[in-house]
């Protein structure tokens, strides 16, 4: 699945990476974005790669984001 991050609205709360550190980490700018295995692009407005389906935690991420920076397709 695609997944991406609106680093825009991403507070850098850091829950993303409490729940699926296997997908998301923080990055220099304080912003949630996808770990170098999966990342396809990342700039200063949003992180985008392709991940497993079977990895499950995104879902948990998608849901528990105060700000609902995280997005699949
Ligand atoms: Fe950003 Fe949402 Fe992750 Fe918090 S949970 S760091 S607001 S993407």
């Amino acid at each position: 699945m695609k997944v991406r991050v609106d680093k825009e609205s991403c507070i850098g709360c850091g829950v993303c990476v409490s729940v699926c550190d296997a997908v998301f980490e923080l990055g220099d700018d304080g912003k949630s974005k996808i770990v170098a295995e999966y990342v396809e692009k990342d700039d200063d407005t949003e992180s985008v790669g392709t991940v497993p389906d079977d990895i499950e935690c995104v879902k948990d991420a998608v849901e528990q984001c105060p700000t609902g920076s995280i997005t699949t397709e």
